[in-house]
């Protein structure tokens, strides 16, 4: 009898007793490999011997001060170092609990900053289709997960959704890279220009889409063009690296690699590595500003914001990802995961697609390679495969099928940073015999 409510009442969950490096060990002594870091969150693996000095060293000396009163040299040094490390121009951080609470700030500062400068007409929130931004309600309405926002429909306020930019699903035959970005960012225009372009307040997206669909990178200039629409009708562009952000991809920001700087910037899971729960907003000084010279305080708050055991952790994380030089790891093994991949599944007849960046990668089952029609849902493999996976050892983040009908079962590779050309071969080997054992069952 458990009094926990968990993510699924009719199956208790294994209990996890201890963890290690790539392994997390459960209850019954099985070890498992941590092969998508929980969510995408245990980027330096677990017990990381510095990280738990860290955080020793904080509780001795401080372990909680209400940011109503005080702030903290860790928090302080954390945003000096985020800052310092962020894409120019990101020149402020909000610092919050997780994924979606950074969300909610990012979208109440896009907000509050056209009523600071006179636009409060500025409502609207556009967002992509096979998107995740959160569970909670702003985070939720902003998503495009129907499977996630059904239900809570009648509690979400108004967001409109445009196509995500997704090759595999999306790109038309005959049509190149270049011409499906820009047909892909040309619906963010229409989409200003149907709302009213006055009425827009930000457009929001994943830089590599993850929960939703699975490690899909944009395709062409398709970021560059995105940036271009909204400078061009003033809409606040806000890029959610909740997932794909601190590294996984193997630059610090995955935005890097599309060369563009959003207005906001949202990060979380790899921030703290699952040490502490923490998140942040990243603003630029133009938003800032706005604060600054108007109401003088942006109206929001969490009692845990800034909290010193967080910031300690995600200090400390972060220090040894640039100490070991580990986004030159994140580069070197997320080329040999794909390659691995590519062996293993490249010509398998029930995977359609193997895509992502750096350590964060996925493939897509399809029934049908040549239609690319999906599984039936009712077959749930996307949970089959977990269990055959978790039967051999390995943790493996999949996703059901047919969210919006136009997508198949994926899973989603999102191992921690500090993973071995070996590690990397257990991983895909173990994953190939969990895939061929859902299959048949
Ligand atoms: N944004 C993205 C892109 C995410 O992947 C997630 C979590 N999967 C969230 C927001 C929400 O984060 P959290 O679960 O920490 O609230």
């Amino acid at each position: 009898m458990t009094h926990l409510l968990h993510r699924s009442i009719h199956s208790a969950p294994r209990v996890a007793r201890a963890a290690t490096g790539i392994h997390i060990t459960d209850a019954e002594g099985r070890a498992y490999i941590d092969a998508s870091g929980g969510a995408a969150v245990s980027c330096l693996g677990h017990g990381h011997p510095d990280v738990l000095a860290a955080l020793h060293e904080q509780l001795d000396k401080l372990a909680y001060a209400h940011t109503g009163f005080f702030t903290s040299d860790v928090a302080e040094e954390l945003a000096d170092r985020l800052v310092a490390d962020a894409p120019s121009g990101l020149d402020h951080v909000y610092l919050v609990s997780g994924g979606s609470e950074a969300v909610e700030a990012a979208l109440k500062m896009a907000r509050q900053y056209f009523t600071e400068t006179g636009q409060p007409q500025r409502r609207h929130i556009i967002a992509r289709r096979q998107s995740y931004h959160g569970n909670t309600l702003g985070a939720l309405a902003a998503g495009g997960n129907e499977w996630r926002r059904a239900q809570f429909k009648p509690l979400l306020m108004d967001a409109h959704h445009i196509a995500p930019c997704f090759a595999y699903r999306e790109q038309m035959a005959g049509e190149t890279d270049a011409e499906y970005a820009t047909r892909a960012a040309g619906e963010l225009e229409a989409k200003i220009l149907e709302l009213g372009p006055d009425t827009v307040c930000a457009f929001i997206a994943e830089p590599v889409v993850g929960a939703t669909a699975g490690a899909v990178p944009s395709v062409g200039d398709y970021f560059k063009q995105i940036r271009a629409i909204c400078d061009k009708y003033g809409v606040l562009l806000i890029l959610d690296e909740v997932m794909c952000g601190m590294g996984r991809t193997g630059s610090l920001y995955a935005c890097e690699q599309d060369g563009i700087v959003p207005d906001l910037l949202t990060i979380a899971k790899g921030l703290g590595g699952g040490y502490q729960p923490v998140g942040a907003t990243l603003l630029s000084d133009r938003i800032y500003q706005a604060f600054a010279k108007g109401s003088g305080f942006f109206q929001h708050g969490h009692t845990y914001m800034g909290h010193p055991m967080a910031a300690a952790a995600a200090l400390a994380v972060q220090k040894v990802i640039t100490r070991d030089n580990l986004l030159g790891n994140v580069q070197a093994m997320g080329a040999h995961l794909r390659a691995r991949l590519q062996a293993s599944f490249g010509q398998h007849a029930h995977v359609g697609d193997i895509r992502g960046r750096g350590l964060f990668q996925a493939i897509e089952l399809v029934a049908d390679r040549d239609t690319k029609a999906p599984f039936d849902p009712a077959r749930k493999l996307h949970a089959r495969i977990k269990a055959e996976a978790m039967a051999r050892g390995l943790m493996v983040y999949p996703m059901g099928g047919t969210i919006d009908g136009v997508r198949g079962d994926h899973v989603l590779l999102a191992p921690p940073f500090i993973v071995t050309k070996d590690n990397v071969d257990q991983i895909v080997g173990r994953l190939a015999e969990a895939v061929d054992a859902a299959l048949v069952a």
